[in-house]
């Protein structure tokens, strides 16, 4: 069982910056994500765009800002828990709760952040029959780790930036690489797609389209793919097949725990802490909603900074916490490490 002071279900950049926050406060944090890295929208949908609207960047890709973010929390050192979708939540009788996923991994917590952005991010499927037949059987919607395809026949599906961007990096891994998309063009960056174009060359990368894959084969696991071009038939051995068609985001078993919901978001104080309707359980970032609400990052940030000044008062009733600037009280990590502003100097003018 893992247990924390907040538990934050999502690490996306409104989770990640609540650690800080949190941190600032000698909060222990744990993090659960459903994706198998943390950064939420911005690591899956685009890590390689500009954003032009966080205070103090004039730009910055939002990959950076992640890893931005993660290296700010690093000296808090919370813990995670990815690939893994938080299902249940329950509140025992003291007050605290327990919080399980997808897989059993138990977690007990003081205190709940809900930071679950848009939701779970659910992948589009491929529309053949037996499909589910092969999931985690050679079919898989997420590189989760690409050591497994190492030495072996892959065959990847789709027009996008994951697509381009995963058939390029398994070029130098797996024995063959086939990228199948059923349009001749492409709609991603220009530098993946003519990275592409260069491995086709090369001939690292085995392209096929306009096509598309229509059926699976495989005793147990899949051993070929059944793919449709310009009116012919085909079988490819494969050992996995990797559509990447996009992801949609749902609420998922959020919906379920007893929270007020609106529009597929939940409802919190806004006047306050952006506490729910459960006493100890918080929404931040875009999964919440309350008058005037705008889904961007850097409001998910101010509500990760006062929903953290809540649970402080939770936690230590009657304690009265003092506001310190970062600048004069420094940052003490919980790695024994300290940031501080240069100490002013005290010297004497004759
Ligand atoms: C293309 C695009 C461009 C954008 N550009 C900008 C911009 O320029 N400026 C700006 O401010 N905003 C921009 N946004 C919006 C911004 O990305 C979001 O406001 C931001 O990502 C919200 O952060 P979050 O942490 O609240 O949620 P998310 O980033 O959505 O992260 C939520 C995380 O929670 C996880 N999760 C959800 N439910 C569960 C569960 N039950 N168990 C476990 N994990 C769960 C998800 O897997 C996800 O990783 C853009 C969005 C898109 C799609």
């Amino acid at each position: 069982m893992i247990t924390t002071d907040l538990l934050i279900i999502g690490a996306g950049p409104t989770g990640l910056f609540a650690v800080f926050e949190a941190g600032l406060l000698k909060l222990k944090c744990h993090l659960i994500d459903a994706l198998p890295q943390p950064g939420g929208q911005l690591t899956e949908l685009y890590p390689k765009k500009p954003i032009f609207d966080i205070p103090g960047y004039p730009s910055v890709l939002a990959g950076d800002l992640v890893d931005n973010l993660m290296e700010q929390i690093k000296q808090f050192q919370p813990g995670f828990t990815l690939g893994e979708t938080a299902s249940t939540l329950n509140k025992l009788e003291d007050g605290t709760f327990e919080v399980i996923t997808n897989k059993g991994t138990v977690h007990h917590a003081k205190a709940v952040a809900i930071a679950g952005g848009l939701g779970t991010f659910e992948p589009r499927k491929p529309l053949i029959d037996n499909v589910a037949d092969y999931e985690e059987k050679g079919v898989d919607y997420f590189v989760k780790n690409p050591e497994v395809y190492r030495d072996k026949n892959i065959v990847i599906a789709g027009g996008g930036d994951s697509a381009l961007d995963w058939s390029i990096f398994l070029a130098n891994v797996a024995k063959s690489v086939t990228l199948i998309h059923r349009r001749n063009e492409f709609r991603g960056a220009l530098d993946s797609v003519e990275k592409v174009q260069e491995l086709k060359n090369k001939g690292k990368i085995n392209l096929i389209t306009p096509a598309e894959v229509t059926g699976l084969k495989g005793d147990g696991h899949i051993e070929a793919i059944t793919v449709e071009q310009d009116g012919n038939v085909f079988d490819l051995e494969t050992d996995y097949f990797i559509p990447l068609f996009g992801l949609t985001p749902k609420l998922g078993s959020i919906a379920n725990w007893g929270l007020n919901i609106e529009k597929n978001a939940i409802v919190v104080n806004n006047a306050l802490d952006y506490q729910t309707n459960i006493d100890g359980v918080y929404a931040i970032g875009d999964v919440n909603t309350y008058p005037g609400k705008l889904k961007l990052i850097l409001c998910g940030f101010h509500e990760a900074t006062l929903m953290c000044q809540s649970v402080y008062n939770r936690l230590n009733p009657g304690k009265k916490y003092v506001l310190k600037y970062t600048t004069v009280s420094g940052v003490d990590g919980f790695d024994g490490s300290r940031k501080e502003a240069e100490k002013a100097v005290v010297k004497k003018i004759d």
